[in-house]
């Protein structure tokens, strides 16, 4: 007999009337021969309603009680649905994560999942009932009640739909489906049928709050193919998959991250180290960093800048001063009024003109880009929150994302194609491990023979990076790594990129022009760099991954050029005479996460 795990969000089970709807549709399936788990939210803003609460008695609550209360919202709700399940003359019984035996670890308010005890859901089910467990919620070793993280209820459906080998897992919500951005910010943004695990992964970590990312990051590690459905209607929503919709496509989504924040470390000393000081104490809140650029500048110092959520910049600028003045450097300067634009595409890896025609996309609607970063499935530019719906609107513009690519395939298409059996065998045995949602590596891997071009003293200025990378790309050069950072200073930024070592003269000579006709203080290249990629799933979510990255680089004395972060890959660009050095070292410290 199938099993489904259908999952219905806040908004769709606001009031009394949506939380009958909801057990309807519960109920309908089970009639038509399923077994059915449900997972339910907190009722419309409860979580937010009870965060309110919370404030008002305590200026910083402790977090355990936080989650205590917060786990309420959950609780209340799937009690309310398998009551009306019984009125509407079905068997439910409803059950807390604890009752779940949603096992965590003891981060509160950011609890990974351990593992689940199927046992008592799977006895429920033969019984008849249909199974309503509450979101968002688990217990520790101490039987302290944790919660995921905001959102964190798409994360118990997905993990639950893993463990029960679930035929389906529904996302039901108040939209009909992924677009290609949030509808609520840009009406012409187009539902997408299918989307990729990785794409999606991307999307959800830099802003598109429809998924929570790392429900995405379940589903990837155990193939578990996830429905995106609105509640209120019977349409098919959106796939989400191994695979993408579109083979040509550069890009397939935008996201905007409107609550970003930048904070500058100037004046670092340029020796290996600093950055591990830095990021460690950052990731030691298990906070997660975005946008890290650093550039080199006068004297051997350099400005370390980077991204972090609105909401934890308080917490970020007290943990870098806490170690500012250990390591030498003159102090730290933020900007807490800045927006995050993103493109993400599977199909941008080999498309050079990606990154020009997103900065043209921008210029051209008035929007200055004050930092920039890329990795191989996205594309990232820091812009005054000002501008931020304006520069959303461009950049899904000029990827004419509203229009569905001519080579578009649909789920039923690509699942007629495509073996989409998962490897029971392979799934099966991950999942007896008892850290489900542990770090996950596939490959720590390096490319040699490459260059760096770095354009410095370029002024902050509408419209210089498109027309960088624009002559750039006329002149045939390939590229791979951009990074633009913000410089502290003199209002000044530095642009650098990678390259092939063939293409450095050329890179360079047409750099020197672009120089001139910017009117900027010069150029540097040099070759003899390689970049290391640790390739995994969840990346940025796991802050350990930069942690031992760099220590184990800073124990090796070995100097971090470039780094570029997504959810999917750190690379980092260091000297080639030390990649083989470093290669082995991180080798031997994620041995345990390698599989
Ligand atoms: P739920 O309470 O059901 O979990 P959420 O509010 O968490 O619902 O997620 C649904 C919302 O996500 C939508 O109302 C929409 O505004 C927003 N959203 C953001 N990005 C996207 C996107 N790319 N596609 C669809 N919805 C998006
Ligand atoms: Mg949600």
């Amino acid at each position: 007999m199938s099993l489904i795990v259908q999952k219905f969000g806040g908004t769709s089970v606001a009031d009394t009337e949506k939380i009958r709807a909801a057990a309807r549709r519960a109920i309908r399936a089970q009639k038509q021969g399923h077994r059915v788990v449900m997972v339910v939210s907190a009722m419309g803003k409860q979580t937010d309603v009870l965060l309110k609460l919370a404030a008002g008695v305590c200026e910083r609550p402790p977090a355990r009680e936080m989650d205590m209360l917060l786990s309420t919202g959950e609780q209340t709700s799937v009690a309310l649905v398998a009551m009306a399940i019984h009125d509407l003359g079905s068997k439910a019984v409803s059950l807390t994560g604890g009752q779940i035996g949603m096992k965590t670890d003891n981060s509160f308010s950011k609890a990974r999942i351990r593992s689940i005890d199927t046992r008592r859901i799977e006895r429920l089910l033969e019984e008849g009932n249909i199974v309503v467990a509450a979101g968002f919620q688990g217990i520790d070793d101490d039987l302290n009640i944790t919660t995921l993280g905001r959102g964190g209820s798409d994360t118990t459906a997905v993990a639950l739909a893993a463990v029960l080998g679930a035929d389906a897992c529904e996302i039901n919500t108040d939209v009909d489906g992924v677009y290609t951005t949030d509808p609520r910010l840009l009406p012409e943004a187009r539902r997408v049928d299918v989307i990729s695990y990785d794409e999606m992964l991307e999307l959800a970590s830099l802003g598109a709050g429809v998924m929570h990312s790392r429900s995405i990051e379940f589903a990837k590690k155990f193939s578990v193919p996830i429905h995106v459905r609105s509640s209120f209607g019977d349409r098919d929503g959106t796939m989400i998959v191994a695979q993408a919709e579109s083979e040509s496509a550069a890009v397939s989504g935008a996201a905007l991250t409107k609550d970003e924040a930048r904070v500058t470390v100037l004046g670092v000393p340029d020796v290996p180290g600093m950055s591990r000081t830095i990021f460690n104490a950052i990731a030691a809140q298990k906070i997660a960093v975005d946008m890290v650029v650093q550039n080199v500048g006068a004297e051997g110092k350099a400005d370390v800048s980077f991204t972090v959520a609105g909401d934890e910049l308080d917490q970020t600028l007290r943990a870098v001063e806490s170690i500012v003045d250990s390591i030498d450097a003159s102090g730290v300067t933020h900007d807490a009024e800045v927006s995050k634009v993103s493109v993400v595409g599977l199909g941008m890896a080999d498309q050079k003109a990606v990154a020009a025609k997103m900065f043209r996309a921008l210029a051209d609607a008035g929007v200055n880009i004050q930092m920039i970063t890329t990795s191989e499935i996205k594309i990232s530019a820091l812009v005054p929150r000002e501008q931020s719906a304006a520069a959303l609107r461009a950049v899904h513009e000029g990827f004419t994302l509203d229009q569905r690519p001519a080579d578009a395939k649909t789920w039923k298409e690509i699942k007629a194609e495509a073996a989409v059996e998962a490897d029971v065998h392979d799934v099966v045995s991950r999942l007896q491990n008892d850290a489900l949602e542990a770090l996950t590596l596939t490959d720590i891997a390096f490319v040699g023979g490459q260059a760096r071009v770095t354009l410095d003293g370029v002024l902050d200025q509408v419209g210089i990076a498109a027309d960088v990378f624009e002559e750039i790309g006329q002149a045939g050069i390939f590229i791979d790594m951009i990074v633009q950072g913000f410089d502290g200073e003199d209002g000044r930024t530095s642009v650098s990129f990678t390259t092939d070592e063939a293409n450095l003269e050329a890179s360079i000579k047409v750099a020197e022009q672009i120089c001139e006709k910017h009117a900027m203080r010069g150029v540097r290249g040099s070759a003899g760099i390689t970049k290391l990629s640790v390739s995994g799933i969840g990346l940025r979510s796991h802050t350990q991954v930069g942690t031992v990255l760099f220590d184990q680089l800073a124990e090796a004395k070995i100097n971090v050029e470039m780094i570029a972060t997504s959810e999917l890959q750190v690379n980092v660009v260091i000297d080639s005479a030390q990649a083989d050095t470093a290669t082995s070292r991180l080798k031997a410290a994620f041995a345990d996460a390698l599989n």
